[in-house]
């Protein structure tokens, strides 16, 4: 995950100009309703050791920085997980240069299930980490591992296709792993802020994906797996989708996991902010930050980063909520 709007306010103090691309508010006419839709508790599996395994998977490579051994390792696998559970799966490769000047060879990670259907859903998380652990108090150069920011997501939704295969689905999904979303520029570099430094594979895929059936609403996973988690209600989410995330925060609460899925509103520059501005989708975003404006965890952007970050009852938590939605929009919103 990428940094707070707080700090993105201020560089736009630097470039004032900037701040229209967050400026206005737009509720798309493709949001859900409220409804809510009894879903069989059979469907309501979700095998949260599953994902917590996949995250390992993930941890296992090391740090999964572009142009590394252990990135190119990781996206082979995820790949080759991928094509045994979709229709389809490739990889969007694109060339972006970072904020410290270097040119990398950036790797989206796609796959559809259930492609001919036009009626689609969108899951989306970034699987690249961060190059630098630079809220680390003693090693703030090295890279992060990143078990919870860029492993938890991937590992839920690749979890969620165990149970699209055990319970079949019909609606049509596309799955996004973006690739790059965590190299920004640190805001302690002293730089000169430089806008759009994060999310560089959300913005590629924003811009140059052709679909030949577009979404109609999308959810983003960004450290979905930590102990305790608390997920607000955020705040281009609610600009942009805020039906959908009524509808899915209502899911995790009757559900009784109203500890994680909070009211409480927070602010953030994630790759939703992207696919709802520069693709149409209207996209939320489900990612820990603190109550009472506290950020993001202790452990963010630090080497405790790691799988004993992560926390099998949170994922549980994000899986059933995902699985209530998804197969609730399956059976009464095709
Ligand atoms: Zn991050």
């Amino acid at each position: 995950m990428g940094i707070s709007k707080v700090l993105f306010l201020v560089f736009c103090l630097f470039q004032l100009h900037s701040c229209q691309f967050f400026s206005s508010k737009e509720e798309s006419s493709s949001n859900t309703d409220t409804s809510v839709q009894p879903i069989e508790a059979s469907y309501l599996q979700f095998d949260e050791n599953l994902a917590y395994n996949y995250i390992d998977k993930q941890v296992s490579f090391g740090p999964r920085v572009p142009s590394t051994v252990g990135h190119k390792a990781c996206a082979e696998w995820i790949l080759t997980t991928l094509k045994e559970m979709t229709d389809t799966a490739y990889i969007q490769e694109f060339e972006s240069i970072t904020y410290d000047s270097k040119k990398h060879k950036g790797k989206n990670i796609i796959a559809k299930l259930n492609s001919k259907n036009p009626t689609r859903i969108l899951l989306c998380a970034h699987w690249d980490t961060r190059p630098i652990a630079d809220h680390d108090p003693k090693n703030p150069t090295g890279p992060i591992l990143g078990a919870n920011d860029a492993g938890s997501g991937v590992g839920v939704i690749l979890a969620l296709l165990q149970n699209f295969k055990e319970k079949p689905i019909t609606l049509g999904i596309d799955i996004v792993f973006f690739d790059l979303e965590d190299y920004g520029q640190p805001e302690n570099s002293g730089l000169t802020p430089m806008e759009n430094s994060w999310c560089l594979g959300s913005q590629y895929w924003a811009k140059n994906t052709k679909h030949e059936f577009l979404p109609r609403w999308g959810i983003l996973l960004d450290m979905v797996g930590g102990k305790d988690a608390t997920f607000l209600k955020e705040e281009t989410s609610m600009n942009y989708a805020s039906n959908l995330v009524n509808r899915v925060w209502s899911h995790g609460q009757k559900l009784g996991f109203e500890k994680h899925f909070r009211g409480e509103s927070s602010s953030v520059i994630d790759d939703h902010v992207y696919i709802n501005k520069l693709a149409g989708i209207p996209t939320i975003d489900i990612i820990h930050y603190k109550l009472n404006n506290g950020g993001f965890a202790d452990y963010w952007h630090t080497h405790d980063d790691n799988m004993s970050s992560v926390d099998k009852s949170t994922l549980k938590a994000v899986g059933k909520t995902l699985l209530n939605t998804i197969y609730e929009e399956d059976k009464y919103m095709q």
